[in-house]
């Protein structure tokens, strides 16, 4: 499962070189190229699936174990005191590369964030 023209498959499979922060068996993670926050890190999967429903469920515990590291070393690190874990899927939904990946996003107290909500009237 690899799409000639996906950049994350590129970088998964070192066709463009990029630091990996961190990898197992079946996910990897980079920087993202337009930080939302300092450290701002992308697990994405090692094969090419595009949304969560695509990645088979056995990955699960990879998937989450790798989300669970970047985060932690995220806070050792000091890149914030806290973090979000957002996946978009599907364009409606803001996914721009359609290779499934998470975002992990480092906070501070008042770093001016704000994600996706939905304000009532
Ligand atoms: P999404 O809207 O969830 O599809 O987000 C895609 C993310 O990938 C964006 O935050 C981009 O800044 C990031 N991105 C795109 N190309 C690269 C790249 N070569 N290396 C790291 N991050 C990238
Ligand atoms: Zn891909």
């Amino acid at each position: 499962m690899v799409d000639k023209n996906c950049i994350f498959c590129k970088i998964a499979r070192e066709e463009i070189k990029q630091e990996k922060v961190a990898e197992n068996n079946s996910f990897f993670a980079v920087r993202d190229i337009k930080p939302t926050a300092p450290g701002h890190t992308l697990v994405i999967s090692k094969k090419h699936y595009v949304t969560l429903l695509d990645i088979p469920s056995k990955l699960a515990k990879d998937m989450i174990d790798l989300i669970k590291k970047v985060s932690s070393d995220l806070l050792d690190e000091k890149y914030g005191d806290g973090f979000n874990i957002i996946m978009n899927n599907l364009s409606v939904a803001g996914q721009i590369v359609m290779h499934a990946h998470v975002h992990v996003i480092p906070r501070k107290e008042d770093d001016g964030l704000r994600f996706v909500t939905k304000v009532k009237n």
